[in-house]
């Protein structure tokens, strides 16, 4: 069990040795939990070349110790993480300590002033090892892929005219629940007919109406890890010559990128694999995000696949491919699938089952 975070502590070491930096902050749950498997809200980390140090307070002063094992220190702390954390750093031999830029505020930095340590201002150290994901990971998202796609299944015969968003919201959030989901990894969005243009719609009461687009995009968790399923239905009615033509763009576009991605690809190349096609279509301006992002204890993490990264997709990254068009007042269409990138193929982690659904 805890082979997983002494490989990745491992793999850290080495980094930081590139670095040219003698110990680590980390900062950020998931981050904390992908390196020492503890996975309450409330901690510090320090990661030096001898020692990792895990400082949370006394509600995990059972669990914190139980999960870490033997190789990580606990240190219980009743009222200031950081006065543990200066403890941690005063007690090592240090010069040279990374903090993460992005997740540290000038709050953190006035706590850390009287270390006196030289803070170097680091990006992505632990998010760039978390990209690329073990069996065991990989096994994880594959559990919370299905677990999505069973609850949506058990949910389905209940879609109907008159419903609401929320109604449908409820019920699949209850059978995530029911199949073991641990947490929702996001905001559950059930979004019907012109609110389906909403990309990030939130579930409202406006009841279904015979006709409607309906898209649902949720996912599961399962030991921490997420996946990201979007599917888009009509309810109540067969499907529109417009909706019928829209929703074939966008399942072809998808159906490319999935054949096509690979380990190697840019962010920008797998991203044109889907926007391409659409923009052939003549929908390229309806497709206003990017294609996907990476998926792990978070479920948006690196890798990036959008037309402005450059970084190749690593071997073993989970992403999601997540084409969508969207035009105001009318509907949208997003179809979303979860792959993992092996050595010359892409792997679909969900069921990947995109016809067009009429639910009457
Ligand atoms: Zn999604
Ligand atoms: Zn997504």
């Amino acid at each position: 069990m805890h082979n997983g975070p002494e490989r990745r502590r491992a793999a850290l070491g080495r980094e930081l040795a590139n670095l040219g930096l003698d110990a680590l902050i980390v900062t950020g749950s998931a981050n904390i939990r992908y390196l020492t498997a503890f996975s309450g809200t409330a901690a510090r980390l320090l990661v030096t070349k001898e020692r990792v140090v895990l400082v949370t307070d006394f509600r995990y002063a059972t669990q914190a110790p139980a999960e870490v094992g033997s190789g990580v220190d606990v240190r219980i702390e009743r009222a200031n993480l950081w006065d543990g954390l200066r403890q941690a750093l005063a007690a090592h031999r240090l010069t040279r300590v990374g903090i993460d830029q992005a997740r540290t505020t000038l709050a953190d930095m006035d706590q850390l002033k009287p270390t006196g340590l030289e803070l170097v201002p680091v990006s992505n150290v632990v998010e760039q090892l978390r990209a690329i994901k073990d069996d065991a990971e990989i096994a994880a998202i594959g559990e919370a892929a299905r677990l999505a796609t069973e609850a949506l299944a058990a949910v389905e015969p209940g879609i109907r005219v008159g419903r609401t968003e929320l109604d449908v919201a409820a019920d699949l959030e209850a059978a995530l629940r029911r199949r073991g989901s641990e947490w929702h990894p996001f905001q559950s969005i059930v979004a019907s007919g012109p609110r389906s243009a909403l990309p990030h719609a939130r579930s409202t009461a406006r009841p279904i109406q015979a006709g409607d687009f309906l898209v649902m995009d949720f996912g599961a968790q399962v030991a921490g890890y997420c996946s990201d399923i979007t599917r888009t239905f009509v309810v109540g009615a067969k499907a529109s010559e417009r909706q019928r033509m829209v929703y074939e763009v966008v399942q072809k576009a998808q159906m490319r990128a999935r054949d096509g991605l690979r380990a190697g690809l840019t962010g920008r190349e797998a991203d044109s694999l889907a926007r391409d096609p659409i923009a052939r279509a003549g929908m390229g301006e309806a497709f206003g995000h990017s294609l996907g992002h990476g998926l792990g204890l978070e479920v948006h993490e690196a890798p990036r696949l959008s037309q402005t990264s450059e970084a190749p997709l690593p071997v073993g990254a989970v992403v999601t491919v997540e084409p969508g068009v969207y035009f105001d007042g009318w509907g949208g269409v997003r179809i979303e699938d979860d792959v993992v990138l092996l050595e010359n193929q892409a792997v679909c982690l969900s069921d990947g089952k995109t016809d067009l659904m009429e639910l009457t």
